[in-house]
């Protein structure tokens, strides 16, 4: 056969931001082997594309898929909507290094966000036996990692408390970067308004930043404010990434959030375009919704976030302390994100919880739970949930306009990211954000066909070769001869989101075909069996 599979009659948009033409698209070894108006060799099986469009599959540039990978691989909600390439290592958190004598602590990070993490074994140490334990499983979509400034800090600098690392310390840091580096990451990433990552000076961070920048390396970041203080949290990140010496600096899920600070969208842009005017390579994804998700810890003004969990937990059951943090979320703190002042707890919604007496009110947000469950105040509420469920509360939160999301989807410097997580159809537990299941369709079918606020070539452009482009990856993100076969077909009259924040475990519509490495791993619309995503190392 000279072909594995023959892609015929569809309308192929190159990744690029041409306008589609006509062809067909041959299959053989993994690898896209020809595009000719007409392919009249032999194959083992032709996908007849007729009315559809095919194009390179979606590179989801900012996941949290590491975090689901040890309880599952499939990535379903993510491979169906068509992401054949995912990057983890997030917001400054991550699953490597985990040094010889750190494993029960790094089960209590992570079991904050899943308690099933704490209950499996991670036989790795080092990130380059992270890289190889991933390479030798099965996954579906391929995978890109990028070490978390969180993990950094924990097992090699000042872990929890509020102060600067010590020489030692820094250089300690810099070897786990390097050594993940060497290993084949992209970069290193922060999650900058989580304890104990929030505490660190942007002096620091450029230190750090300039190991990422000896290796060509990226700094990707969930900056320091995406409110009040999005704009000075914009300068910071390109500071950083312009006196590091870094190839390129990215602002993750881009947003303005809290309807006060709604329309500073105008300013961030123009800083971001600035930025790459004067030299400074500074990019940024989004999601198309307009709630967040998060910790619910993550609201505590950050000196009742200092130590490990059991100091926070401890502290916050003390009814002084909940004084003072009632008081300081009333007057502010400078610097800080204040997102119960901001959004409002009405505006807070569990997406999930560990403790059973809460599972009734996942969905709700914690004024109705103070409704539901008789607490005197929303605060008490709060307070009970993060109590008895030990911290380990996830929370969706609406706090975004539509005029800025899509100021910031029309920006060129923007890029599409999930910050969603590839999760089974059938996941059972809590109520998660939409967006890992519907974030490419919604853009696809609401943004593209209903409010033709994007032609399909510029959306598709945002999903594929601008974020290979951000990678450095020269042989994926475009339908090209020679390029590997991450495939997306896909009925544009058909394609949108289903998922919803009351029903978020639905699959998308309109997306008939997903290949990855040139292997169909959806099929009408439903995932099979294979697995042939691959560990991408940086290139060199
Ligand atoms: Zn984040």
């Amino acid at each position: 056969m000279d072909y594995d599979i023959i892609i015929k009659n569809g309308r192929i948009i190159d990744g690029a931001g041409n306008p589609w033409y006509s062809g067909e698209i041959g299959i053989k070894d993994g690898k896209i082997a020809k595009i000719s108006p007409e392919i009249k060799n032999d194959t083992k099986k032709v996908i007849n594309a007729k009315g559809m469009i095919v194009c390179p599959g979606f590179i989801d540039i900012h996941s949290h898929t590491d975090y689901i990978l040890p309880v599952s691989r499939s990535q379903e909600s993510t491979l169906c909507q068509g992401v054949t390439t995912t990057v983890v290592g997030m917001c400054g958190d991550g699953m490597a290094p985990i040094p010889e004598g750190k494993e029960e602590e790094f089960k209590k990070v992570v079991g904050r966000i899943d308690p099933a993490l704490t209950l499996l074994e991670y036989p790795y140490h080092t990130f380059k036996e992270y890289l190889e334990f991933n390479e030798k499983k099965r996954n579906s979509a391929n995978l890109v990692f990028f070490i978390g400034y969180g993990n950094v800090r924990r097992i090699g600098g000042q872990g929890g408390e509020d102060r600067p690392a010590t020489p030692e310390e820094m250089d300690t840091m810099k070897e786990y970067i390097r050594e993940a580096m060497d290993a084949g990451a992209f970069g290193m990433s922060t999650g900058l308004i989580y304890a104990p990552q929030l505490f660190v000076s942007t002096n620091e961070i450029i230190e750090l930043v300039k190991v990422v920048a000896e290796y060509k390396g990226l700094y990707f970041s969930h900056i320091r404010g995406e409110g009040e203080n999005v704009t000075e949290s914009i300068k910071e990140i390109i500071e950083i990434v312009e006196k590091s010496g870094c190839i390129g600096g990215q602002i993750a899920h881009h947003k303005i959030a809290g309807e006060k600070y709604w329309g500073k969208s105008k300013e961030t842009i123009q800083l971001i375009s600035k930025a790459n005017d004067r030299g400074i390579s500074i990019t940024c994804d989004q999601y198309p919704y307009n709630r967040g998700m998060t910790d619910l810890m993550s609201a505590l003004p950050p000196w009742a976030r200092k130590g490990n969990n059991n100091n926070i937990l401890e502290s916050i059951k003390k009814p002084e302390i909940q004084d003072r943090i009632k008081k300081d979320v009333e007057k502010g703190i400078k610097g800080w994100e204040n997102w119960i002042r901001d959004e409002g707890m009405e505006n807070m919604f569990v997406a999930s919880v560990v403790n059973d007496y809460w599972k009734d009110i996942i969905g709700k947000n914690i004024s109705e739970i103070t409704q539901i469950k008789g607490y005197n105040s929303d605060w008490d509420s709060y307070f009970q949930l993060l109590i008895d469920n030990e911290l380990s509360v996830q929370i969706t939160i609406r706090s975004m306009g539509e005029e800025d999301i899509r100021r910031i989807l029309l920006s060129r410097y923007q890029m599409i990211g999930t910050d969603g997580a590839g999760i089974p159809a059938a996941f059972s537990s809590g109520a998660f954000h939409p967006r890992f299941f519907g974030t490419y369709p919604r853009i696809l079918g609401k943004y593209v066909r209903e409010e033709k606020l994007l032609t399909l070539e510029q959306a598709i452009r945002k999903m594929s070769s601008f974020p290979a482009q951000r990678l450095g990856l020269q042989d994926r993100g475009l339908v090209k001869e020679g390029n590997w076969a991450d495939l997306v077909i896909f009925d544009p009259e058909l394609v949108i989101d289903k998922a919803t924040f009351e029903q978020p475990y639905q699959l998308p519509e309109g997306i008939p075909y997903v290949i990855v490495n040139g292997v169909i791993v959806v099929e009408r619309g439903k995932k099979n069996k294979k697995s042939p995503g691959k560990v991408i190392f940086r290139p060199t």
